[in-house]
């Protein structure tokens, strides 16, 4: 399941934004939001949420929406990231 930013329990702070292997966050206005559609969990690069791991707010939740099954994490990560997910 994709991640989503709480915005009442952000604080604004940047941590994780570098800390998406996607680039699925960005900042605009000051405020922090993950694209559903970029986020794949951290499939293959962290063992758990990687922003959820750096936010010292615990604002980040599961959104209701975006990629929920392992198989079509893996399948999202390939496809953003074909460097590090090459296929055959
Ligand atoms: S869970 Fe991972 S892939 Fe999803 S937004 Fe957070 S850091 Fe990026
Ligand atoms: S790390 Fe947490 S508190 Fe900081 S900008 Fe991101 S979501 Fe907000």
């Amino acid at each position: 399941m994709a991640r989503m930013i709480n915005q009442e329990r952000c604080i604004q702070c940047g941590a994780c934004l570098p800390a998406c292997p996607n680039q699925g966050i960005e900042e605009v206005d000051g405020r922090y939001r993950i694209d559903s559609n970029l986020c794949t969990e951290c499939f293959g690069f962290y063992a758990d949420s990687n922003c959820v791991a750096v936010c010292p707010a615990d604002a980040v939740e599961f959104a209701p929406n975006g990629v929920t099954e392992e198989d079509e994490l893996a399948s999202l990560a390939a496809q953003l990231r074909p460097d590090a997910f090459p296929r055959d």
